[in-house]
């Protein structure tokens, strides 16, 4: 059976590094270095938030529209009325939904630390999840993008994209618990290894491991899958 260290390689050589999560730095998207200040954090955790269930393209548009319409920073999400927020990020799909989570989240940000989002990251990775668990809208992949690439803490994200290649690959893939722990035991514990393979995951559920029909001719990991035809 392939390791889970062979594939990361593969990948890698492959499609090159994926430098996500991009964040808005003088107005363009970049890709490089993660968020660094408090307002790029928060921009993680928004996007976090609002990607689930929807395409990043739909999240990039209710990014810039929630810049636009100024309802941006921690506190001006907790205090704008959900009708506004709901306004700016439509195109992210079940809007009034995501808008009640994102008020909920910021509005806790505010409350206990202050609007520091450093400060609720400076926790330690166990009492950090619990807590973001404890908010409503923010499940377990939620919680740990958001402890993966805005804390920048070694957690490794699971998707259905990512279960759906262990599926094909013959790797554990019954619940997240089972898989995360699987790729945690069996890498060194590094946040940018981590951030790097959960991307190449991704990529490679997109453009070869598709849900249906997976794409397996020129796929970098077709002579090492195991069951590549076990769609
Ligand atoms: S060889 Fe096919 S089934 Fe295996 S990981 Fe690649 S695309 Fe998926």
């Amino acid at each position: 059976m392939l390791k889970p260290t062979q594939a990361y390689c593969l990948l890698l050589k492959s499609f090159g590094p994926q430098g996500w999560w991009p964040v808005t730095r003088n107005g363009i998207t970049e890709h490089r270095g993660g968020p660094k200040s408090e307002g790029e954090k928060w921009e993680v955790v928004v996007g976090a938030i609002l990607t689930q269930n929807t395409a990043w393209t739909n999240v990039e548009k209710a990014l810039a529209e929630m810049r636009k319409q100024n309802s941006w920073s921690i506190e001006s999400v907790a205090t704008a009325t959900e009708k506004k927020l709901e306004k700016a990020i439509r195109s992210a799909g079940y809007f009034r939904q995501k808008a009640k989570y994102l008020k909920e989240t910021a509005k806790y940000i505010q409350k206990n630390y202050g609007s520091k989002i450093e400060k609720m990251f400076s926790q330690p990775i166990g009492a950090l999840r619990y807590e973001l668990l404890s908010l409503k809208g923010i499940g377990p992949e939620t919680a740990d993008s958001i402890i993966l690439y805005s804390a920048n803490k070694p957690r490794f994200v699971v998707d259905a994209y990512t279960r759906r290649i262990c599926g094909r690959l013959g790797w554990p893939h019954s619940t997240y618990k089972e898989t995360q722990e699987f790729f945690e035991s069996n890498l060194p514990e590094e946040v940018k290894l981590y951030q790097e393979y959960h991307a190449l995951l991704v990529k490679l559920a997109k453009r070869h491991c598709l849900k249906r029909e997976p794409l397996c001719e020129n796929c970098p990991l077709e002579k090492n899958c195991s069951r590549p035809n076990d769609a």
